[in-house]
């Protein structure tokens, strides 16, 4: 409302409202000069100075006071009186507005109003007691009056005042003409207002004393109207009960007209028995307003998020029930959020719900996060592969302490690629330990095989028979019949050698060119190696067919045989000596030499075929 106004026409509407509430208090105080039952113009000075910045206090003040002392003249006080009795009154509003605006800069702030309450009603009590103790004085000394009775009518009239007009002040600023008539409530409003001004009249219409009785419409209008119900209630009692008291109704007139203090003194302490009854009932509520729309408004941001996001947002109770599940399943999984409450364990893949078991129970246990994979049904039947984030939340009910809210993310793709990923590398791991030409084992893999083997061997466990084998003239196979026919002489001897290693549980190995090896180990004997080392010649003494050539191969062999512990590189060069030795005897046929360890100790007993 001020943004609308120039500061100007602020100052002239602060000066005819003081004026008019000073001369209102005066008039309805009873005769001229008298001290009135509410004191108008401080609490709308009040309300002002607190809606304004600081620095323009003193143009209010000015202003104010200027008004105030226009107000009591018009009603009739000398000027010398009304200059006192404004000053005094200055005192006290600036005081009051000082105190609050030092506790709470923001009065507007809902979240200060129950601290506004007591600082403005301690604030109030003590200014109050200030200003009064200054005009009672001034009233004994210039005007005889009896100094307490001066005191209390001042002190009553202002405390209310500041009640009853400057809480009704502050309302109208900040809800603007609202709070008499809010958009969708207005009937309701003034029908509680209505209630409120009937009883009034009612009572103090009446000689009975049952000004009791408005106090209950009063706490109605508080409680559906809250602040504005209040002021404005209040304000219409006060008007009510001054103009039929005054004008000589009610049951306040006969003793007002008798002991006119006694009869204001009366009537204020009604007026604030009423804002002592609904004031501190309204402070409360809102703080319970403004608390439950703090708790929607978060719940609402929260849902937001959690229905807009992509991610699948579930809350779980720690049995495993859905409590609630965010639209995006439907996208993500193809149920529906409600289809997808309650126990619904059977969607999970039935090898991944005993890790979610445990992942549960850990959250709950130690309070931490926990991140985990699992599949989860899609409507269409296939299983979607999920990566959830779980965490404790404080539980719906006090008998359940901990709820579990679940974030979770469709992670099928990466999944896929992962695997595709570890295929290809196990593939690759594969091919690494193959030879290309023949699909046999390849070197690598034959060194890696030999090291366990030994390894065995050392720790005396059974014997390593080692076969290095080369074919016979291999390189005129090359020369007469072309590369081709070689390679293929090569693949089916490699046939020829691996069945028999098959047979043997051994493993069969291509090193490069026309060189093999045969790696056997466990319980073997001597015996039952060159019985093998026969075998494997039969199997080669066989033609081998490339298209219309047919050809007959041979190959020697070296054999190292270590039945107990033994170094790879002896290993190694004992067999490689053998087949030296096989090729030398003659090729077609074996040569079998004991490795043992620490060269050059050599192999013997050795025996050819
Ligand atoms: P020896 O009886 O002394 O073993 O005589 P050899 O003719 O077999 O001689 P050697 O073993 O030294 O020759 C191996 C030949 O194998 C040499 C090379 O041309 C040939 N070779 C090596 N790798 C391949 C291959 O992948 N394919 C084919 N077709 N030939 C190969
Ligand atoms: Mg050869």
């Amino acid at each position: 409302m001020q943004e609308r106004r120039s500061a100007s026409a602020d100052l002239a509407l602060v000066a005819v409202l003081v004026a008019a509430g000073a001369w209102l208090s005066n008039t309805w105080g009873g005769r001229p000069g008298d001290l009135s039952a509410v004191w108008i113009s401080g609490g709308i000075l009040c309300a002002w100075l607190l809606l304004r910045p600081s620095a323009s206090w003193v143009a209010y003040c000015v202003v104010g006071g200027i008004a105030d002392i226009a107000g009591q003249w018009a009603a009739g006080t000398a000027i010398p009186m009304a200059i006192a009795l404004s000053i005094c009154q200055g005192i006290e509003v600036v005081g009051v507005a000082y105190f609050i605006r030092r506790e709470i800069p923001n009065i507007r702030d809902p979240r200060h109003w129950i601290h506004l309450g007591g600082v403005a009603t301690v604030s109030t009590l003590l200014a109050c007691a200030v200003s009064g103790l200054l005009v009672a004085a001034l009233a004994h000394h210039v005007m005889k009056a009896d100094f307490g009775v001066a005191f209390a009518t001042w002190y009553g009239a202002h405390v209310l005042g500041m009640v009853i007009v400057g809480t009704a002040t502050l309302v109208l600023h900040v809800e603007g003409l609202r709070a008499l008539a809010p958009r969708g409530r207005r009937t309701r409003f003034a029908v509680s207002m209505g209630l409120i001004a009937s009883v009034g009249l009612a009572v103090f219409t009446h000689p009975y004393p049952v000004l009791f009785l408005t106090y209950p419409p009063l706490l109605l209008g508080a409680f559906r109207h809250r602040f504005a119900g209040v002021a404005i209630g209040v304000t219409l009692l006060a008007v009510i009960g001054i103009a039929l008291t005054t004008t000589g109704h009610g049951p306040l007139a006969g003793i007002s007209t008798s002991q006119p203090a006694v009869g204001i003194v009366l009537l204020q302490l009604y007026l604030a028995g009423g804002c002592l009854l609904t004031i501190p009932v309204v402070l409360a509520m809102a703080e319970r307003d403004r608390l439950t729309a703090r708790v929607r408004d978060s719940e609402q941001r929260y849902r937001l998020l959690a229905d807009f996001s992509g991610d699948l947002v579930v809350r779980l109770n720690q049995s495993g029930e859905r409590t609630y599940v965010s639209p995006s399943a439907r996208e993500m999984l193809g149920w529906s959020p409600e289809e997808m409450l309650g126990s619904r364990w059977h969607l999970m893949h039935p090898d991944d719900r005993e890790g979610q078991r445990r992942a549960m129970e850990e959250v709950v246990v130690s309070g931490l996060p926990q991140t985990h994979r699992f599949r989860i049904r899609h409507r269409d039947g296939q299983y979607i592969w999920v990566e959830g984030v779980m965490r404790s939340v404080p539980g719906g009910d006090p008998s359940v302490p901990v709820d579990l809210i679940l974030s979770g993310r469709d992670i099928s793709k990466r999944v896929a690629a992962e695997r595709a990923l570890e295929k290809s590398r196990l593939e690759l791991e594969r091919l690494s330990l193959v030879d290309a030409l023949t699909g046999l084992a390849n070197r690598r893999q034959l060194e890696r095989r030999l090291a366990l083997a030994i390894a065995r061997l050392n720790r005396g466990r059974g014997a390593i028979a080692l076969f290095f084998l080369d074919l016979d003239h291999f390189k005129e196979v090359n020369d007469t019949h072309g590369h081709a026919a070689g390679d293929g002489v090569i693949r089916c001897f490699a046939d020829r050698l691996q069945a028999v290693a098959n047979e043997e549980k051994g493993l069969a190995v291509r090193l490069g060119g026309d060189e093999f090896v045969i790696l056997l180990d466990g319980n073997i004997t001597a015996a039952a190696v060159e019985d093998v080392a026969r075998r494997i010649l039969a199997s080669v003494d066989a033609p081998m067919y490339f298209g219309e050539i047919s050809l007959m191969l041979t190959t020697s062999i070296g054999i190292a045989f270590a039945p107990s512990p033994v170094g790879e590189d002896d290993l190694l060069a004992t067999a490689d000596e053998a087949l030296y030795k096989a090729k030398q005897q003659g090729r077609n046929r074996f040569h079998l030499t004991m490795a043992r360890a620490s060269r050059p100790q050599q192999s013997a007993p050795n025996v050819s075929a």
